[in-house]
């Protein structure tokens, strides 16, 4: 097992762990109310806290003449049942969706899945061998995915918590609604969480540049994308995709001259020209420049007037224009708050962007454009200033 098989699976360990304790069920002796009048189901109920005496009873909640659920718990294991009231037999959640709402119940399930996991996790949950199990929680139904294979062949439990309201209409049995609720946010970008922001540069790159947004969003991935001022009109359609897709656009010059190769003057009016045409297309000023080269003298430095960012990280895929080697140099050097520099101007790089998401995802981070990991880090950014990562101080 390489090295890096052993990082992505303990940090799968400590995502399992935290997931098993995200999902127990708050011990609410309170809650213990049920006293169903039906006999059969009675019955039932004492037989199965009987058979399950050696773990400890959790949740135990009547839904109407409908269901009564229980819950048991034993070594942060959860164990659940869904009694049939009227028949006290034990049946599974889907018995308590109306029967004719089953697939719409199914598909707001994987549309809820699509909000909160990268692609690739989405497909593994709905792979075939996957177990689900279900619990009732105040307020929402969790699901355990059992059996997800993400990535070297190494299984592991993913859950999704479905809020009451998401499902209300499917249910056979009437439950009780938050009523703060609004929608399901999705994927939320965590400041707790390792993050990255991934930068491209030379661009815009028209069919390259759309893919790698695709792949972007795919993964819940932002990017900024530091594109060539004469580039920029006839490749007005891709920077407004790139905007369409919640990602940033940065100068990166006019015309790809090293900076310290012009005068003063010739940088700032290079400059002005890329933010006009760039205004012109969107209507929204430019924030960022990344000089090309990344090089910049004191005296340019401080008179650009937007923010500088270079970078830290540099798998020189221009140079070697291999993948392999691109998705091995990010992995291998990667950490929180680095700022990674690429080129969507090559196929090497699409393809390495797409191998190299999931990857990063399974470690841990989150990949985001430079406004996000600045407020992400707690940065405010100043003018003058070079930033090459975004890491803690
Ligand atoms: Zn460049």
């Amino acid at each position: 097992m390489k090295k890096n098989n052993l990082i992505i699976l303990g940090s799968s360990l400590v995502f399992i762990l935290l997931i098993v304790c995200l999902v127990m069920p708050k011990k609410d002796p309170e809650k213990l109310t049920t006293n169903p009048k039906n006999d059969e189901a009675l019955v039932k109920i004492e037989k199965l806290k009987e058979e399950n005496s050696d773990k400890e009873l959790t949740v135990n909640r009547q839904f109407g003449d409908v269901l009564i659920y229980l819950n048991f718990l034993k070594d942060g294991i959860n164990t659940s049942y869904f009694v049939d009231y009227a028949s006290g037999e034990v049946k599974n959640l889907e018995d308590f969706i109306k029967s004719d709402q089953l697939e719409a119940f199914q598909n707001k399930i994987t549309e809820l899945l699509k909000l909160k996991y990268p692609t690739f996790v989405v497909e593994a949950i709905m792979a075939e061998n996957v177990n689900k199990e279900y619990h009732l929680e105040d307020g929402s139904l969790v699901i355990l995915y059992d059996n997800v294979l993400l990535d070297f062949e190494e299984e592991t439990i993913l859950s999704l918590r479905v809020n009451f309201n998401e499902i209300k209409d499917y249910l056979t049995f009437a439950v009780e609604l938050d009523t703060e609720y609004e929608n399901e946010d999705g994927y939320l970008y965590d400041k707790n969480k390792k993050t990255v922001a991934i930068t491209f540069d030379d661009g815009p790159n028209g069919s390259r540049t759309n893919e790698i947004l695709n792949i972007l969003e795919a993964n819940k991935a932002h990017a900024t994308f530091f594109m060539v001022g004469n580039r920029m009109k006839s490749g007005s359609s891709t920077i407004l995709n790139v905007l369409n897709h919640n990602c940033e656009i940065g100068s990166h010059s006019y015309n790809h001259t090293s900076m310290k190769r012009q005068t003063l003057n010739e940088v700032m009016a290079d400059e002005a020209k890329t933010e006009e045409i760039y205004k012109s297309i969107t209507g929204k000023d430019l924030l960022y420049t990344r000089p090309p080269y990344g090089a910049v003298n004191t005296e340019i430095k401080n008179s650009l007037t937007n923010f500088i960012i270079n970078w830290n990280i540099d798998p020189e895929d221009w140079r070697y224009r291999d993948k392999d080697r691109i998705v091995e140099h990010i992995l291998t050097h990667v950490s929180d708050g680095d700022v990674i520099l690429l080129h969507d101007s090559y196929d090497s790089t699409v393809e390495a962007v797409r191998e190299v998401l999931p990857k990063l995802y399974l470690k841990g981070y989150q990949v985001v454009s430079i406004g996000e990991i600045a407020n992400l880090k707690g940065r405010t950014l100043e003018l003058n200033t070079i930033y090459r990562s975004f890491k803690k101080s």
